[in-house]
């Protein structure tokens, strides 16, 4: 197994561009492991199921219906043979995902999925919720990112397109969801870095995850 760098951190915090640009520039994979909740929740929807139909989402967690691929751009999802990346993307998703997200037998099947992205690796940029704590509490380096709930939800809206208000409204539902949950609820991991990224430009965000990085490596 390689080394394991986490970045955790609440809903559009900015995780997935910091993590993407660590991962270029030390030449290693990176996962959302949002993304198998989202691949999970959007098989449901698709497939039908209720996302309070705890049986049947645990089999759908574990069956080849879908899958997620790892790629420097983006962490992919298929579902039965379509890629259906850009889909997941949507904030409905999103709440869907943080709904099945609670239960905590979903949350041991996806474990492996999400463990086994650093086997085979020189180093693996995870980034989540629990990554630092639950996924990967032994990573040699762990971050935490957030920004202010207006911050994010505007950086999220232009994203999609849609109204900053309502985006608002949403991911405080979703922050809300995710931090008080029983299992795994998103927090700040110990001897993390905590980097508030509000008035902090992305450059700026960077060279400090950076820094704090190759000062942990070294040791
Ligand atoms: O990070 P992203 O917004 O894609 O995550 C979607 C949802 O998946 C989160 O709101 C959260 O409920 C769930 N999630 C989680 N644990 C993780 C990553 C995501 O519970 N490690």
């Amino acid at each position: 197994m390689g080394f394991v760098i986490t970045i955790d951190g609440p809903a559009a915090s900015g995780k997935s561009s910091v993590s993407r640009e660590l991962a270029r520039s030390l030449n290693i994979p990176w996962v959302s492991t949002g993304a198998f909740y989202r691949g999970l929740a959007y098989a449901a929807i698709r497939k039908d199921i209720a996302l309070t139909d705890r049986e049947r989402l645990s089999e759908l967690a574990m069956s080849n219906d879908w899958k997620v691929e790892m790629t420097p751009e983006k962490t992919k999802v298929w579902f039965e043979s379509e890629d259906v990346t850009d889909k997941i993307g949507q904030e409905n998703v999103g709440n869907a995902a943080s709904t099945i997200s609670h239960y905590p037998e979903i949350r041991q099947s996806l474990l492996d999925h999400q463990r086994s992205c650093a086997l085979g690796v020189k180093g693996l940029v995870a980034e989540g919720r629990d990554c630092g704590t639950v996924v990967f509490p032994q990573a040699e380096v762990k971050v935490y990112i957030t920004a202010s709930s207006e911050h994010r939800a505007s950086r999220r809206a232009q994203e999609l397109g849609t109204d900053q208000k309502e985006m608002a409204q949403l991911q405080q539902v979703r922050d809300k969801q995710d931090s008080t949950r029983k299992v795994a609820p998103l927090q700040v991991p110990e001897g993390a870095l905590v980097l508030d990224t509000t008035e902090m430009t992305f450059s700026e965000v960077f060279d400090r995850v950076l820094e704090f990085v190759d000062g942990k490596l070294k040791n």
